[in-house]
């Protein structure tokens, strides 16, 4: 059809319902509270998709296949994001990961690929100045996000103030990482909020994690041991330079100091930032899917939970190259593993928050 209104109202009533479905499961989850599992959400979403595929004039910017997390909360000051935060694209098999690579490698040559694992945690936007921590935020909808700096600063993880001792802190620096609940400290809250009876238990670590970060009362933050590990960098500008004139976007053409993701990796962990020691480069796809293998067999090893895994193009030069859909980088994906429960815990435990 060339007109919304030739599409059967069937369909188009549908639409709206699972829209409107996904948005209102969106907002939970990014609250902490989620009421129905991953996998059924995904699923959801898949069924919006198959729409939107036979219908593309359903296509609009509004659309949950379009956006990125959820509109943000009263509770806190709303925050611009210096660049935007994006989604990731999903693989749920060897054959779809196969497919990206097969996509990217066709538009440029892709010499490395970077693994690493997918925490399912919450993402969040740290900004410091001369080094020092000025402001948290979480993603929100990907271009405004929550204030949540005072609840960040009690995280150990991030340090406040970058370490200079092997190169000067730059004038303005943006990283992005996930903020997570270990599984043991994750048990050990559960325990003591059951035994105080403070409220319900947590369904699971990342809902845990996110009504901790977001409590009014950074005392209570204080309280949930959450730590942090870093896995991109967004604005940035050189050590005495100015902030006008020489702030770019972290591996644009304009940038001389970040190359590549394992570059930029080696060195945040220079000043400091909390960087996760699983990651590998390799070559080639084999070798990813070696990584993707080896993790979904050893999923527990890692002391946080993962729910798969990140690919990502190594090279900045090739990433920018590749460039974004509306809410996903293309020179990136998330390969999914299947979930090891299902819901009945999250209708059984009533969620805390
Ligand atoms: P996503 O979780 O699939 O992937 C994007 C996010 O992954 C990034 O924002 C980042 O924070 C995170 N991430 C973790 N490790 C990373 C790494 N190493 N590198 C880069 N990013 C990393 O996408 P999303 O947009 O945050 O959420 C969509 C997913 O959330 C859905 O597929 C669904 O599983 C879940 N969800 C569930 C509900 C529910 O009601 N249960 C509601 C909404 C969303």
């Amino acid at each position: 059809p060339d007109n919304t209104t030739d599409i059967p109202d069937k369909v188009r009533e549908r639409h709206e319902e699972l829209s409107r479905e996904l948005d209102d499961h969106s907002y939970r989850y990014y609250m902490g509270a989620p009421v129905i599992s991953d996998a059924e959400y995904d699923t959801l979403m898949l069924e919006l998709r198959g729409i939107e595929e036979e219908y593309p004039l359903l296509v609009t910017q509004d659309s949950p296949t379009q956006k990125v997390g959820s509109p943000i909360s009263v509770d806190f000051a709303a925050v611009e994001h210096l660049v935007r935060m994006e989604s990731l694209g999903n693989a749920f098999d060897l054959d779809e990961l196969g497919a990206w690579a097969d996509r990217a490698s066709a538009e440029v040559p892709v010499e490395a690929y970077l693994c690493e694992l997918k925490i399912d945690g919450l993402a969040v936007d740290l900004v410091y100045e001369k080094g020092r921590l000025v402001r948290a935020a979480t993603r929100g909808d990907g271009r405004v996000g929550e204030d949540i700096t005072l609840n960040v600063r009690t995280i150990a993880d991030v340090p406040e103030r970058l370490d200079e001792s092997v190169r000067p802190a730059p004038e303005l620096l943006e990283v992005r990482g996930e903020v997570f609940l270990p599984v043991e400290a994750f048990a050990e809250l559960n325990r003591r909020i059951t035994e105080t009876g403070e409220h319900t238990p947590f369904a699971n670590p990342r809902n845990a994690a996110a009504g901790s970060l977001r409590q009014k009362d950074p005392r209570v933050t204080a309280t949930r041991p959450l730590s942090m590990i870093v896995h991109g960098v967004g604005a940035y500008t050189p050590a005495g330079s100015d902030r006008e004139r020489d702030t770019v976007v972290a591996g644009d053409a304009e940038d001389t100091t970040f190359t590549s993701q394992s570059q930029a990796y080696a060195l945040l962990g220079e000043w400091g930032l909390p960087l996760s020691d699983r990651y590998k480069v390799v070559r080639t796809m084999d070798e990813v899917r070696e990584y993707v293998r080896y993790y979904q067999e050893h999923r527990h090893e890692p002391p946080y939970e993962i729910d798969g895994i990140v690919v990502k193009v190594d090279s900045f030069a090739l990433q920018r190259r590749l460039g974004s859909t509306s809410r996903a980088p293309r020179w990136a994906i998330a390969y999914k593993y299947p979930p090891e429960e299902v819901t009945t815990t999250l209708v059984d435990i009533k969620v805390g928050v």
